[in-house]
């Protein structure tokens, strides 16, 4: 039984004496004995694993990032975080009650009792991939212990919307070795619910996926925000109502309160009253996410925290300093309760305005940690940075958040290319629209390149509006796990 009750009410001293204790223990039995990465790091650092007792101790720890688990000399660098017991290491590094009690079993019950319970434990059985869209995809494992953290993870998260046992589940996350699919299928077997996951656009069509909400009357739908968005609007432009749906869970990719707004007023224009969208937070190095409560959509409760499955905390991405509660900083994630593939003061490139909060969140009354809803991707910012637009570097976010504004805008892609295709020449941006239909292009096209001028300063030197099914097809809604919504032609020097 998942002790979500008693965690989620905890005092903040509470928390902190919880995960003090269960840090260091994950340290002392398991991180640095079965960690190749970690048993290296800790050596060449001269950091006993004893010394680690508090969360603030962590500080002694080098950070890890996505590029230590690439060499191009070493395509298996990635299995060094993956925690690997054997015999010899268990009996150093447990201590005596629990050497004493996989005695007793093999005693009581069999070895071979022993070592199925330890294999499940430790012996990988599922992964994901990193999805990036530039970045080389890596592979992250789990556990029978992880895949029941798993369970717990997306058990809680469907619990914190509000989700009843008894509600009908429309899960459209692409069907694929990403979290976001997996967190929903795992977290609905934990919580008895009824769930349809239709694999998303590639596996089913959008067709399919109408279909689907027509048979299941979802009451629950969950998805890539751009996919739900693009599924929804065909329905409805095929006179399909959705009485049934009273909540939106959006997830691998970040959501504006706009957005958010703007999909429950389509959904209310398909008869479905008061929908509550929501947000959620997650990564593959985690292995988890996490989900804001409900609220009015123009508000975000932040994500909820889980204190006995992890510790984060914010720094500055310049200079590694630890930050204080609520301020703004680069999101770093440690794991304190996971096997497989592990990973401790993990930059995530993720940077949070408004940082963690630890007081009691007025919507749910819960008092775990939460994450401010604020999120951007610096990594993302770095991928385009090495050749930045017209010599500025550019936060793509920022792109999102100003188009997203445009109630006259029904889709977007932005392409980045080179004036005659020549390497040495200056970048071009061109902003595709799909316009509402009877909207002044003209004009449109006039506030739209002034206000990108003013958010981003890079004005775009074409805004082409082109027919609504030309764009599905250029963004790829129906074909791509993650749309096509900034496409870089420009050719390498
Ligand atoms: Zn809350």
């Amino acid at each position: 039984m998942d002790p979500w009750g008693k965690i989620g009410h905890l005092t903040k001293s509470e928390i902190r004496d919880l995960q003090n204790r269960k840090l260091q223990q994950f340290i002392n039995q398991y991180l640095y004995p079965f960690s190749p990465y970690y048993r290296r790091l800790f050596d060449q650092n001269k950091i006993k694993p004893g010394s680690i007792r508090t969360v603030a101790d962590l500080r002694q720890i080098p950070f890890c990032s996505k590029k230590d688990f690439i060499d191009p000399d070493r395509p298996d660098k990635i299995k060094d975080f993956i925690q690997q017991p054997d015999l010899k290491t268990i009996r150093q590094f447990w201590p005596k009650t629990q050497l004493l009690k996989l005695k007793w079993q093999s005693l009581t019950k069999g070895d071979e009792f022993v070592k199925v319970n330890l294999e499940k434990e430790f012996r990988p059985c599922f992964i994901t991939f990193t999805t990036g869209t530039t970045n080389m995809p890596v592979s992250f494992l789990y556990t029978s212990h992880d895949i029941q953290n798993l369970h717990v993870s997306g058990h809680r998260m469907l619990k914190l919307t509000g989700m009843q046992s008894s509600d009908h589940v429309v899960n459209m996350f692409p069907y694929a070795p990403h979290l976001a699919f997996w967190q929903v299928v795992f977290g609905g077997l934990e919580a008895s619910t009824l769930i349809l996951s239709t694999g998303g656009g590639k596996m089913m069509g959008t067709e399919g996926n109408i279909r689907a909400l027509l048979k299941m009357k979802p009451s629950v739908l969950l998805g890539v925000p751009s996919y739900i968005y693009h599924v929804l609007r065909a329905a409805k432009e095929q006179g399909v109502k959705l009485e049934t749906i009273k909540k939106v869970i959006l997830g691998a990719s970040r959501v504006s309160t706009a957005f958010k707004v703007r999909l429950a007023e389509l959904l209310a224009s398909m008869g479905a009253k008061d929908v509550c969208v929501f947000g959620t937070y997650g990564f593959t190095e985690a292995r988890s996410a996490w989900a804001e409560c409900p609220t009015p959509n123009d508000i975000s409760s932040g994500y909820h925290l889980y204190p006995d499955k992890e510790i984060f905390e914010v720094i500055d991405p310049k200079t590694g300093e630890v930050k204080g509660e609520g301020e703004d900083g680069e999101l770093v994630y440690s794991s304190i309760d996971s096997r497989g593939s592990s990973v401790l003061r993990y930059r995530t490139g993720d940077y949070v305005k408004g940082g963690i909060t630890y007081e009691p969140c007025k919507y749910s009354g819960l008092t775990v940690p939460r994450i401010n809803y604020d999120i951007t991707r610096i990594s993302d910012v770095k991928d385009y940075q090495a050749s930045k637009v017209k010599g500025c570097l550019v936060d793509f976010n920022n792109f999102s958040s100003c188009l997203s504004e445009f109630t006259d805008i029904e889709e977007w892609q932005i392409e980045l290319n080179k004036k005659d295709n020549d390497p040495f020449e200056v970048d071009q941006m061109v902003v595709y629209l799909s316009a509402r239909p009877g909207c002044q292009e003209a004009a449109l096209a006039d506030t739209v390149r002034s206000r990108l001028a003013a958010t981003t300063e890079v004005t775009p030197n074409e805004v082409k509006f082109i027919p609504f099914a030309e764009m599905i097809k250029r963004l790829g809604l129906e074909t791509e796990n993650k749309e096509r919504r900034i496409v870089d032609k420009r050719p390498k020097e």
